[in-house]
């Protein structure tokens, strides 16, 4: 039965646990995001009305909400537009080893990723370097964003 509560003091409290299962799936655009990053291609939308090319691809356009498709593809290689070191994990843990995240804009697109950096030297990477993906093997990927290992600099 409800029970109205009017005064926030009298809420109760009951510790316990409710066990709960979920199963990620990333849609229509992201299954073939994923499909295609398995073969090593960044899979793209262009929206004709406003010019804009998003990676990865969309199924609408945020700006004008027209329908777009998988139309091309973008990069591989990158420039790096900013990145941050974290030492705290997603659940709060601190992390064994700092990880450093970069934005990634890939030739061709005009949005950008969010991904490791990976094989940085000291002093380690600066905005506007040039990146390109560290891909797993082929025989390794399995259609995630972790068939990267990350981005890493192209030295010239
Ligand atoms: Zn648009």
């Amino acid at each position: 039965m409800f029970e109205k509560i009017s005064d926030p003091k009298d809420v109760r409290l009951v510790e316990g646990h409710i066990p709960l299962e979920h199963r990620y799936t990333p849609g229509v655009a992201g299954e073939a995001f994923f499909a295609s990053l398995m073969k090593g291609e960044f899979l793209a939308s262009r929206c004709e009305r406003c010019g804009v090319v998003y990676c990865p691809n969309r199924i609408f356009c945020e700006r004008c909400l027209g329908e777009l498709d998988a139309d091309m593809t973008v990069g591989p290689r990158g420039r790096l537009e900013s990145f941050t070191v974290v030492y705290v994990g997603v659940e709060g843990e601190p992390l064994d080893e700092p990880r450093t995240l970069g934005l990634i804009r890939l030739e061709g697109a005009d949005t950008v990723l969010l991904h490791d950096l990976v094989g940085f030297d000291d002093p380690g990477p600066e905005i506007g370097d040039e990146v390109e993906p560290d891909f797993h093997p082929r025989n390794r990927r399995t259609g995630s964003m972790l068939d990267l290992r990350g981005f890493r600099p192209i030295h010239p």
